[in-house]
């Protein structure tokens, strides 16, 4: 996505591009993410700015692609105990809540907005900008968009392996693609040629296990986090965090894995629902079937009822910025060259914002 949303706003600006892509479809971060267009954890300053910049950008791409499935559904984050509570009253108190569209709301406004929240709490942060894409099918929609403007051309199954020159790569097939600019997009594969240009990157990755149902058979209108959320976003820490993590012990299998529940409802009516977080290497090769088990009572417990099967399990990995303040990390690393990695967790919701900043950066 953040190659593409490069892509988007070179062709915008009235160039040429040709974006080259090692799978023969993309199979990255940007397809196994959950799609959330997340406003409401993010850090104040910076990280917002570029979060709300970047959701005014999806909204505006998403009115000429339908197809991204751009949908402003907002977020909940239900509160079951007096600490959870405090967490959400705090962020409340912020000067930026309502450039969130940070509500709480009882239970019961919470069962207006979104009816199917028939489990037990008792009241729900509301994030009014928070908004959803569907990640599996984006790509596939914006590159039709690009395609039909006859300036882009998408060159799949071709691994860039070397600089050869001012803004001009190689690739596999021993092709040279000479450019004004080329722009890194390289996602979490940071060995190899990146390793090679940049080998102290200050960059790492991270691997998160993710599932998705089958249809619901009912709306979830808004997306859900669960109170661990908190103990994760900077836009949470307060003294009310420090006295949830002190004083309201997590389960133990969402502590060993750094669990959350985030869950959004795709447009077929299944529910992606994760995650994990495994900062060790190296990561697992297989996918566990314990934080599973804890996220889907989780859910259901919010829900009020059973899950539907699960239809997909699957994990992804991503690349963080070990600063993990910076929005993400860019640097020209060759003449003409530059490389754009490391939005880490949010990702999928900034890169139309960061791809904007390339484009202002680099005069294009
Ligand atoms: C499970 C999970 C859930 C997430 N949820 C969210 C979320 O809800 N909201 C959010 O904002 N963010 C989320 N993120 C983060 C977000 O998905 C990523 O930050 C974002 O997708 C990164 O995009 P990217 O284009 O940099 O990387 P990728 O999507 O990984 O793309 C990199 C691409 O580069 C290609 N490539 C690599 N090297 C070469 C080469 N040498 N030559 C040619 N091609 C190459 C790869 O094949 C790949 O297609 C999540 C991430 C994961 C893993």
């Amino acid at each position: 996505m953040v190659g593409t949303m490069h892509a988007w706003q070179a062709v915008e600006r009235g160039h040429e591009v040709v974006q080259i892509e090692r799978e023969a479809e993309a199979r990255g971060a940007s397809l196994r993410n959950f799609g959330q267009i997340w406003v409401s954890g993010r850090a104040g300053g910076e990280e917002l700015e570029t979060a709300l910049r970047a959701r005014e950008l999806w909204e505006r791409i998403g009115a000429e692609v339908p197809g991204l499935g751009f949908r402003a559904n907002g977020s909940l984050t239900p509160v079951r105990t007096p600490r959870e509570l405090a967490v959400a009253e705090a962020a409340l108190a912020r000067p930026d809540a309502a450039a969130r569209g940070y509500e709480l709301v009882t239970a019961a406004e919470a069962r207006e907005i979104n009816p199917a929240l028939r489990g037990a709490f008792e009241a729900a942060l509301w994030c009014e900008r928070d908004a959803a894409v569907e990640p599996r099918t984006a790509q596939l929609h914006l590159r039709e968009a690009l395609r039909a403007s006859g300036r882009y051309t998408f060159l799949a199954g071709r691994e860039v392996r070397e600089v050869v020159g001012r803004a001009a790569v190689r690739d596999d097939h021993g092709d040279v693609h000479r450019a004004d600019a080329v722009v890194l997009a390289t996602g979490a594969w940071l060995s190899g040629l990146v390793r090679e240009l940049v080998p102290d990157l200050p960059v790492r990755r991270v691997r998160l296990q993710m599932m998705q149902t089958d249809p619901l058979g009912e709306r979830l209108t808004t997306s859900v986090a669960d109170a661990d959320s908190f103990r994760y976003y900077p836009a949470y820490r307060s003294p009310a965090l420090d006295d949830l993590n002190a004083g309201q012990v997590q389960a133990p299998i969402a502590a060993a894995h750094r669990m959350q529940l985030l869950m959004v409802q795709r447009r077929d009516g299944g529910l992606t629902i994760g995650d994990t977080h495994e900062y060790e290497h190296p990561f697992a090769f297989d996918t566990l079937e314990d934080p599973y088990e804890h996220v889907a009572a989780v859910a259901e417990s919010f829900l009020g009822r059973p899950l539907p099967r699960i239809r997909h399990r699957w994990a992804g990995v991503y690349a963080q910025c070990t600063d993990t303040t910076r929005v993400v990390h860019r640097q020209q690393v060759a003449d003409g060259v530059w490389l754009v990695t490391g939005p880490g967790g949010r990702g999928m919701t900034c890169s139309p914002a960061i791809a904007e900043t390339t484009a202002n950066e680099l005069g294009w």
